[in-house]
């Protein structure tokens, strides 16, 4: 049986990456913690490509060096096809000579996240698995209502009722504080749906991709191969929520997924001959949304429960665990100073520091899914000096160099220029616009030489 408290400084809902870092830094910092999660470790978890700008996180928490000897190849970068008939284009993070925070891994999440909930019981927090959080001593409406604990109910089938002076809701999409509060509301620009499963007995890439992800665009959305150790590969296709329905009817998301692989050369030829089917495809829906407000009194949400944009750049986990880094920094402050609930004004610096990462992650993502802006980012000009430059400037946002926009906003700019550029010449060419997913053959420096403009 559980042996809880009935009064804890901090009550953090969920031990996935956000819950497990903030727990672990406040215990760190001599705070009384108790973290309460729903499952029990190991669990599968969705969301399994790393980013590199967690190094800082992974140091603070003591856990680079025991992911360096993990199981895992090193991922050093992400391989792009455009389904365009010319070769997918690769990018690496450190390009040609990677250091210490150039690379990240793919990981199990199962194995990922027992190591972090281990790591922060022996960095001093407590934790209860197979425990739920049920309700939130909650005090008034919106995001002005206050909070100053929860009721949890253990495995035993106890209830208990547990007092904090702050409440990290870490549950995940689920945001169970955003949704309480009337925070949360879906984002109507990205409307997907997500299919997913691990495949076995598919070829081993050695050396510098060994762990190499994939992204590869599709006619309806987009597809990941990711891959862990071993043959094993994690498979998943993000497909528009209108081109699912079209092809769901009446049958299971898993069929529509098979579908797709078995369609998608650069995934099938990617799994080898045999691949093997090794856990249930599972899917999830309408994934993206924000919360209005990110803290309040005696509250704040930490990674996806504040917002989740969309999984194409791998960029949940970092957002979670950094994000979660700097939320440590602003509560720790507080906790020190005063008593009572922790104010929503001591979390301005999380609050602003997560809602511009997140913009810039948005922004980016957002023009993803415009065909023209992935011409221009895939498909510029190759000897030139200044485009090349700017790729590379924007390669830091895949890696997760999005806490100080300054440093890629002005680059995303320029990229979305160059895009427009591009798109007018076809229309004054009276090109014929390729098929969604394909890249304009016009575009110069590839197998078709380019028509010339013509002088203005
Ligand atoms: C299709 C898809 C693909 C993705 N791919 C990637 C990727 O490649 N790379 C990447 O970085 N991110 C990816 N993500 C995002 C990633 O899954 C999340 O960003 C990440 O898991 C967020 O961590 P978290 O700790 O905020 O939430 P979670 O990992 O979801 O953890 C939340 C925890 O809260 C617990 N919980 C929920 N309710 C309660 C309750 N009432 N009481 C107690 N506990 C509770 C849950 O059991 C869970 O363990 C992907 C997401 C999707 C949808």
């Amino acid at each position: 049986m559980a042996n809880l408290e009935d009064n804890y400084d901090v009550v953090i809902v969920g031990g996935g990456p956000a819950g497990t870092t903030c727990g672990h830094l406040l215990a760190k910092r001599g705070h009384r913690v108790l973290m309460v999660e729903k499952e029990e470790h190991p669990r599968f978890r969705i969301g399994e490509s790393l980013l590199p700008h967690s190094t800082k996180v992974w140091d603070e928490l003591g856990l680079f060096e025991v992911f360096e000897k993990g199981p895992y190849a090193r991922k050093y970068g992400a391989w792009f096809d455009f389904a365009d008939g010319t070769e997918p284009e690769t990018f690496y993070f450190g390009q040609d000579n990677p250091k210490r925070g150039d690379w990240a891994w793919n990981v199990e999440r199962s194995w990922f996240d027992q190591i972090l909930w281990d790591a922060a019981l022996a960095a001093g927090a407590n934790g209860v698995q197979n425990a739920e959080v049920t309700a939130f001593h909650k005090e008034g409406e919106g995001a002005a209502a206050s909070i100053s604990g929860v009721d949890v109910r253990t495995q035993d089938g106890t209830s208990h009722s547990i007092k904090a002076r702050l409440t990290i809701d870490a549950s995940g999409r689920l945001s169970l504080v955003g949704k309480l509060l009337g925070l949360r509301s879906p984002d109507p620009r990205l409307n997907m749906v997500a299919m997913y499963g691990h495949y076995e007995n598919t070829p081993t890439l050695t050396g510098k991709d060994a762990g190499t992800i994939g992204i590869i665009a599709m006619a309806d959305g987009w597809a990941w191969v990711i891959p862990f150790d071993e043959g094993k590969v994690s498979v998943g296709i993000v497909a528009r929520n209108t081109a699912f329905a079209e092809r769901v009817k009446g049958r299971k998301p898993a069929d529509v997924f098979l579908d797709y692989v078995a369609e998608t050369a650069a995934v099938h030829d990617r799994l080898g001959p045999d691949p093997v089917l090794c856990r249930d495809v599972e899917s999830t829906a309408n994934f993206s949304f924000r919360c209005s407000a990110l803290a309040g009194s005696g509250w704040v949400l930490a990674g996806d429960a504040g917002a989740f944009v969309d999984p194409v750049f791998s960029s949940g986990v970092h957002l979670a665990m950094e994000g979660s880094r700097r939320l440590v920094l602003d509560a720790h402050k507080a906790l020190s100073k005063g008593q009572g609930l922790v104010p929503k004004a001591a979390f301005a610096k999380y609050e602003g520091g997560t809602r511009k990462a997140l913009k810039v992650f948005t922004r980016f993502i957002y023009k993803w899914y415009e065909d023209e802006y992935r011409w221009a980012f895939m498909r510029p000009p190759p000897n030139s000096a200044a485009v090349q430059f700017i790729k590379n400037r924007i390669l830091r946002v895949l890696a997760g160099d999005v806490f100080q926009p300054w440093r890629v906003v002005p680059f995303m700019w320029t990229l979305e220029m160059m895009a427009k550029m591009n798109a007018a010449g076809v229309k004054r060419l009276n090109a014929e616009l390729p098929p969604p997913g394909r890249a304009p053959q016009y575009m110069p420096g590839r197998e078709n030489p380019p028509p010339q403009l013509p002088a203005s």
